[in-house]
């Protein structure tokens, strides 16, 4: 795998461009991505975000990179808003349910749990939360404050963007600049506590009426939205880490603070590679709890969607997923997930061709060629469609040779079979149907098989052709030919 991982390119939203991943440390990855706020059921939308970077997260692991995966939680209330409106949806949902946030919270995450089962992500190495790293965040507004980076106002913190920006670039990230952000945003008035307008709060004095409260050396308040990621990221990964990670919607202001937070308390940029996932659309709009056009991951599976007639299984959700680049917009139709149903079961198909493939003497055709378009695809920038498409070519050959119009050796077959594997289940997170011969079913019909053969060298007919009619019953044909056994 050495010069596979040497090949790998990464598009970085910080440069905007395409580079060479080299990680800080040999061989290791530390990636950190923004998880959710759990303050109601994940979206599917929220989940194309997450199996993004699941798809990720796999193929780094199959790289052979032993990488620290942190995703956190977001649980604590006063969450700000892209208007720098504090909307505490957390404490929002406990009030209106009569429960403590904290319980909503763990209602929700039950749920998220759940859906990473059923959609086949792989845990995190930690799922941190912000509550449980308050004095963390703490510690970082003190350093922001020593640094001459954050002022105190009336028991609030924030985050003085204009005297950062004497040192630092602010807005390197999503390309905004201080002066193009004053005309979009409203002007400062009088009761405004910051002294700039793109200012942000790292810490919120108390409301009284605030669900989560915590005590601080400024009194007691709660922390804004983006100090929670700076603290659980230097935590697990360090001041310094290699992939920084998200949905495309969070760049800015999100990330965009970060980054100003981490600079002004370390003095660099916590991530090498930004990483943005793009949306998962509906009628060409963001599907959003705040827009009403939102479905759950559970109802899809369940087929009780207004959008759908007919339920879809998690594989054939997450396989149409795969069939739209990470940083591309994807929409959620009928047809399109109609059509991905379709083209996961004729991949299924010739997948479960793989074990009862005759071999000869030569291939027809460079299977190496075909392996390498996989690694290929993926290297470039986690290019999940290209490498769906390199797989439906591998499942052409495979029908080919079924068919007896093209051949594979045995070395081959071994080879094609281990990384069509390896790339549909491993790395693209696909469970492939039971009942396909690629499973379970294919060594239980190799030993029925070598039985069947064994008594016909006895010629005991009788337990023969009892194998043959009890195995028609079971629906699986078998076939006597000059190169073997067969079975469909
Ligand atoms: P939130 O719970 O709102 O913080 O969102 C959790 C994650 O889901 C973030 O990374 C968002 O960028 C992402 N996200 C939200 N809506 C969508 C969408 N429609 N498509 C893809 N990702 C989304
Ligand atoms: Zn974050």
């Amino acid at each position: 795998m050495e010069n596979r991982k040497n090949g790998l390119h990464i598009y970085n939203t910080l440069s905007g461009t395409k580079e060479k991943f080299v990680p800080i440390h040999e061989n290791f990855v530390g990636m950190y991505v923004c998880g959710p706020t759990l303050y109601s059921e994940p979206h599917m939308g929220n989940m194309r975000t997450f199996i993004n970077f699941d798809l990720i997260y796999r193929y780094l692991l199959t790289l052979g990179f032993d990488v620290k995966y942190v995703r956190n939680i977001t649980d604590a209330g006063h969450i700000t808003n892209s208007a720098g409106e504090a909307v505490d949806s957390i404490g929002k949902a406990a009030k209106a349910a009569q429960v403590q946030s904290l319980e909503i919270v763990y209602k929700f995450n039950q749920k998220f749990q759940e859906l990473q089962r059923v959609y086949n992500l792989l845990a995190p190495s930690i799922e941190p939360t912000a509550t449980g790293h308050i004095q963390e965040q703490i510690e970082i507004i003190e350093q922001l404050i020593e640094n001459g980076y954050a002022y105190v106002v009336n028991g609030s913190v924030y985050f003085d963007v204009k005297k950062y920006s004497e040192k630092y670039e602010y807005g390197q990230l999503s390309g905004r600049k201080i002066n193009e952000l004053a005309e979009e945003t409203r002007v400062l008035n009088a009761q405004d506590e910051k002294r700039f307008f793109a200012d942000f709060a790292l810490w919120k004095k108390a409301n009284p009426d605030d669900m989560q409260i915590w005590r601080s050396p400024w009194g007691k308040g709660n922390p804004g939205w983006h100090i929670e990621c700076t603290a659980m990221s230097t935590k697990y990964l360090g001041k310094h880490f290699d992939i920084h990670g998200g949905g495309m919607d969070l760049k800015f202001p999100h990330h965009e603070d970060e980054i100003a937070q981490h600079c002004g308390a370390v003095g660099c940029n916590p991530a090498n590679f930004w990483m943005h996932a793009n949306m998962l659309n509906v009628n060409g709009q963001k599907m959003s709890k705040s827009f009403g056009n939102y479905f759950l991951p559970l109802e899809i599976i369940e087929g009780t969607t207004t959008l759908f007639d007919k339920p879809f299984a998690p594989n054939v959700i997450r396989f149409f997923m795969m069939q739209a680049h990470y940083r591309s917009n994807l929409d959620f139709t009928p047809d399109a997930l109609n059509a991905a149903e379709k083209g996961f079961n004729r991949l299924n198909d010739a997948i479960s061709l793989l074990p009862k493939l005759s071999t000869v003497a030569e291939s027809s055709f460079d299977v190496q060629a075909l392996i390498d378009s996989f690694y290929e695809a993926m290297n470039d920038d986690f290019n999940a469609p290209i490498l769906v498409a390199n797989l439906f070519e591998a499942a052409k050959r495979i029908n080919l040779i079924n068919d007896g119009k093209e051949t594979i050796s045995a070395d081959d077959l071994k080879l094609l079979s281990t990384e069509v594997h390896r790339f549909v289940e491993q790395v693209l997170g696909i469970q492939l149907e039971q009942e396909g011969a690629g499973s379970k079913l294919a060594p239980v019909m190799d030993l029925v098989l070598t039985l069947r053969q064994q008594a016909r060298e006895q010629k005991d007919w009788a337990t023969s052709d009892k194998i043959r009619d009890g195995l028609a019953a079971a629906g699986i044909v078998i076939k006597d030919g000059k190169d073997g056994t067969s079975w469909s």
